[in-house]
């Protein structure tokens, strides 16, 4: 196996401290940037600006590792999932979801996940491992539609603050002028809670935050999502109120709608008072129901009321659409049956 230096995934500074180990000017750290997270070329001997010495010296200690997907699937709506199969029975799935304004990438962070949400298709796999940068990055640089991404969202396979130094450092590549050069208002990490890692990613990053609620009442959301055994939602929420929000940055909640489970008026109440003062989009999300779980999805009308409701309590509040429900929409399905 090659010990080369991959370069996607190295930051800036770790570029120019490894320009510098092999005794190049400063100045070459960005070049190799712009050559890699720019215009994404596949080769060092595409460096056009380097001479034929300095490329053959760094293709001495580096190459430029890419990983294609190995299947996609589109859906009629347009969405694409796109799957990568990173070692033997470990992969990953990304979602492209095109709509008229935007075109959001949705990434993973984790091959499987540990936070053991009962509703969730990753779950199913148990954590497997966690991705690295280069992982994350390659997500973006190796799909066709790179160019005309617009958002970023930290939704897919994973708890991105369980993969926290990875997923900080995918972000300062991703927002970064001399990386992906994407707005931080464009970027959202979802978590179910980490605390710790969560003050770090406020205080760290200036991409927006999603906070994965799916129920207010702390006992009631314990038995489908242990995270709350650790870090109660109503704490998470105390460490956001007491960060100090700049106008610019998002916080929003995100609310899957399952039948019988937290669809009540109860929940709306628990949930305005948990939200009370702050500044913050409710998105209520239908629910891709998965083979073999008994949770269950609510219809049109119970989401429709769910939302009303909310609003009417001052809340603002969207119902997400569903998309790509005909190619295995549930995140990680694909990559279940492909691991399988
Ligand atoms: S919903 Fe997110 S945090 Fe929960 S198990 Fe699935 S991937 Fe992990």
């Amino acid at each position: 196996m090659s010990n080369k230096i991959n370069l996607i995934g190295m930051t800036l500074q770790e570029l120019e401290e490894f320009v510098l180990s092999i005794k190049m000017p400063k100045f070459r750290a960005k070049q190799i940037a712009d050559w890699i997270y720019i215009k994404n070329v596949s080769a060092i001997d595409e460096f056009k600006n380097f001479s034929l010495k300095d490329r053959d010296i760094l293709n001495q200690h580096c190459i430029i590792k890419k990983l294609a997907p190995s299947k996609f699937v589109e859906s009629t709506d347009g969405t694409k999932k796109y799957l990568f199969v990173l070692d033997l029975w470990k992969s990953i799935e990304v979602a492209y979801i095109p709509e008229s304004k935007r075109n959001t990438l949705c990434l993973s962070s984790q091959v499987g996940c540990r936070m053991g949400c009962q509703f969730c298709m990753t779950d199913k796999q148990s954590l497997q491992r966690s991705l690295t940068t280069a992982e994350i990055i390659n997500q973006i640089l190796s799909l066709p539609e790179k160019n005309v991404i617009t958002n970023l969202v930290f939704m897919g396979m994973g708890e991105p603050l369980d993969n926290y130094d990875a997923v900080i450092k995918a972000l300062e590549i991703i927002t970064s002028p001399w990386g992906f050069n994407i707005s931080p208002h464009k970027v959202t990490l979802s978590t179910v809670g980490l605390i710790p890692n969560l003050k770090r990613f406020l205080n760290e990053s200036s991409c927006n935050l999603a906070l994965s609620v799916h129920n207010p009442i702390s006992d009631e959301r314990a038995s489908f999502m242990p995270i709350e055994r650790g870090y109660k939602v109503k704490d998470v929420m105390e460490v956001i109120k007491n960060y100090e929000w700049p106008n610019w940055r998002k916080f929003s909640v995100e609310y899957i709608l399952f039948k019988d489970l937290n669809d009540d008026r109860k929940h709306i109440n628990a949930l305005v008072k948990l939200l009370h003062g702050m500044r913050v989009k409710v998105n209520l999300i239908s629910y891709h129901e998965i083979p073999g779980e008994s949770f269950k999805g609510v219809d049109d009308q119970k989401m429709e009321w769910f939302r009303d409701q909310l609003k009417l309590k001052g809340l603002q509040v969207t119902i997400r659409k569903s998309r790509g429900q005909d190619i295995d929409a549930a995140c990680g399905l694909l990559s279940t049956k492909e691991n399988k």
